[in-house]
């Protein structure tokens, strides 16, 4: 098995740099893929670093050479760089895209994700790699490898949700960032964080489905005793488009700025929809000591308590009974 992991990382290592090759040494490529990533922002520093690449808009240029190098076709096929026809003969699954290594905690590539550059709404944004026995993407955090360091040093992870905003981001000099890379966050990932730090800060796109829809996700952090801060951008930015727009200090300076506790900022959110409504406002109580009820430290969960009771108005004893009641219930 082990043997197998290492034949899947080498054909994988060795699909970075054709894609890495076709980018930088053919006029496709340089006219497409590298054209592309610089109009973006991206610096040459920052798409060798990132090993970033182009797949040909071709059928079989992938295939055809890596079989021609010798590699099996076995491990071609079970990396998802190659797809088998019923005749028998391989496709590329990655054509005319911009490609993004994904990397294991170590840095050795594992899988991919490769952008279109067609705006057609047909065609899927990003095509990633299937599962494979080197690439569980519940167990891996986009970025990790190039972050790691730099989260234990300023004791904190930025999580974002793209590729491009770890990367926009990492170049502007924040280098603790992370992706979930478009898979909602797993316990597993969380995990991998908290042998770093303790402190998450979610940078999370501006657009208000993908905020509701994240409140839910963010408990299974506090739960791992992780703490949770957020920072919001205007409505359609991403951290991507937002660190282009502003440079680098002014977009450190809006991240300091605007920090926000999570469990205030799902107070916020939770009590400004629920309007004067007194029963629409109880459920809105009874969800957020939900999420407060998930802090394993007791003595932070108090915290919160009076927090919340100050935010809400509502008496602190009221608050705290409840979540006695919820604590009790969980065991
Ligand atoms: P870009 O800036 O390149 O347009 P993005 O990273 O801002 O892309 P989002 O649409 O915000 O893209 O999606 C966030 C992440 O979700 C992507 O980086 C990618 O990892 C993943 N993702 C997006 N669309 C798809 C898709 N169609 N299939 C699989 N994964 C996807
Ligand atoms: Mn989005
Ligand atoms: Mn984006
Ligand atoms: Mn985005």
């Amino acid at each position: 098995a082990e043997n197998r992991r290492e034949s899947l990382m080498i054909v994988s290592g060795y699909a970075a740099k054709f894609f890495q090759d076709s980018m930088w040494e053919t006029d496709e490529g340089k006219a497409i893929g590298l054209s592309y990533f610089k109009e973006r922002g991206f610096t040459t520093e920052t798409i060798k670093k990132f090993e970033l690449g182009y797949s040909p808009d071709q059928w079989e240029a992938f295939s055809a050479q890596a079989l021609k190098e010798g590699y099996q076709e076995e491990f071609i096929v079970e990396s998802g760089l190659s797809v088998k026809r019923d005749n028998g003969n391989l496709y590329d699954r990655y054509r005319g895209r911009v490609m993004f290594p994904i990397h294991s905690y170590t840095g050795r590539v594992i899988a991919f994700g490769g952008r279109t550059l067609k705006t057609d709404k047909n065609v899927p944004k990003y095509v990633n790699s299937p599962e494979s026995e080197i690439y569980h993407k519940s167990n891996v955090l986009y970025g990790l490898n190039f972050a790691k360091k730099a989260i234990r040093d300023e004791d904190n992870c930025y999580l974002v949700e793209g590729y491009a905003d770890v990367i926009s981001v990492h170049q502007a000099g924040i280098e603790n960032v992370v992706a979930s890379s478009g898979t909602s966050l797993t316990v597993e990932q969380i995990k991998l964080i908290g042998r770093l730090t303790k402190n998450v800060t979610i940078l999370y796109d501006g657009d208000a489905a993908g905020i509701k829809a994240s409140l839910r996700g963010l408990d299974l952090i506090l739960e791992e005793g992780l703490n949770v801060k957020v920072v919001l951008f205007p409505d359609g930015h991403d951290p991507d488009t937002y660190v282009r727009l502003l440079g680098s200090s002014a977009f450190k300076k809006y991240i300091d700025d605007n920090r926000k506790d999570f469990i205030l900022y799902k107070t916020d959110i939770l009590l400004k929809e629920a309007g004067k409504d007194p029963i629409l406002r109880a459920g809105v109580i009874r969800e957020v000591v939900e999420s407060i009820a998930k802090i394993p430290d007791s003595i932070k969960a108090s915290v919160f308590i009076k927090e919340c009771s100050r935010v809400m108005q509502i008496d602190e004893r009221a608050l705290l009974t409840e979540l006695n009641k919820m604590r009790q219930a969980k065991m």
